[in-house]
């Protein structure tokens, strides 16, 4: 089969589509026929050798994908060829304390599946959602990381209330895309920033209602002035950099900002004094549990949000796809499809 390998870390240019062998399908698991996976900053870092995470090369890349069952192991009971399944981007032990409580993105044995940049791929049976909605492979996979991921930061860690005003920077990402509709949906006030007047106009089609170019207005002071001097309730923060910074600065007295990303930045000064005295909370989001993903692939299928695809890429052109998302051209999603 074909997919898309890395012989050692670097630029879109190392992404090389390579013949490698059929994967076989171990005990309790199953092999998927691939029509669709998305790109995430994460396949980024690992592609430049920045992930802090373990990969030996070669390497086969990707994180996120929808397709068919083609092949079962040995002892999976519950599921047939042919089946359209969405693999989970994480196993986890389901027994440790986070895997307990419903925090699986906590899990003490966390691994990773992946290898979804290719025609066929291995995964565990018992990581597997059924998907049984009409929507096309590349919106299905489009769902549950940026629906899950922003539902994790607004809702479960960032307590967002019906009325709140929430900032939520670069809302032209698929995470922030993501979190305008379901901000808007529970009720929220949503401003949001992006790089250009284009991305802010499809974000207000999406629900967001005020927006900020962040490269020809100041932030803070917009926010200020939208909201009487007091900032926004909740800050949903993804980029780290200067966007932590001006996310910091735009907190209300009693403020919550959540964060989970850090692309632009990993370290960052904070106003120790700013943060205390006006008793505002920084709280760190870490991915998503199943629940919230089955939630949001709920919410996908009624129509209640639209992931947001911003273009489609053969397999073999995967290098120039990430090359869009690195140059931060798109809007929502980019995917690669098999078919
Ligand atoms: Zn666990």
């Amino acid at each position: 089969m074909k997919a898309i390998r890395i012989h050692r870390f670097g630029g879109p240019e190392n992404l090389v589509l390579d013949e490698v062998p059929d994967p076989e399908p171990g005990p309790g698991q199953v092999v998927i026929d691939v029509g669709a996976a998305v790109l995430g900053h994460l396949d980024v870092d690992i592609m430049r050798g920045v992930s802090r995470l373990p990969f030996a090369l070669p390497h086969v890349m990707g994180l996120e994908a929808v397709g068919r069952i083609s092949a079962l192991g040995p002892g999976v009971t519950g599921w047939a060829i042919g089946d359209r399944v969405l693999p989970s981007i994480i196993v986890t032990c389901g027994v440790c304390r986070f895997c307990r409580g419903g925090d699986d993105a906590l899990c003490v044995d966390l691994r990773y599946q992946g290898k979804t940049f290719a025609e066929r791929m291995v995964c565990e049976a018992a990581h597997l959602t059924r998907i049984s909605m009409d929507l096309p492979d590349e919106q299905v996979v489009a769902v549950p990381t940026t629906f899950g991921t922003a539902w994790h930061m607004l809702f479960t860690r960032g307590n967002l209330r019906f009325g709140e005003t929430v900032l939520i920077n670069s809302v032209g990402s698929g995470i922030g895309s993501a979190a305008v509709q379901l901000a808007a949906g529970a009720g929220a006030r949503v401003i949001g920033t992006a790089s250009s007047d284009e991305k802010l106009a499809k974000a207000a089609d999406l629900g967001m209602h005020h927006g900020i170019n962040y490269r020809t207005e100041s932030v803070v002071e917009q926010v200020r002035k939208l909201t009487g001097g007091l900032g926004a309730d909740l800050v949903f923060e993804h980029v780290g950099g200067d966007s932590f910074r001006w996310g910091l600065e735009s907190m209300a007295t009693n403020g919550r900002m959540t964060i989970c990303g850090a692309h632009s930045g990993e370290v960052v000064p904070v106003d120790l004094i700013e943060l205390f005295r006006g008793q505002r909370s920084v709280i760190a989001s870490f991915g998503y549990s199943k629940n919230e993903a089955a939630r949001c692939l709920d919410l996908a299928a009624r129509g209640a949000v639209r992931p947001v695809i911003h273009a489609t890429y053969p397999l073999a052109e995967a290098a120039a796809a990430v090359t869009a998302m690195e140059r931060r051209e798109n809007f929502g999603r980019i995917a690669l499809v098999m078919r």
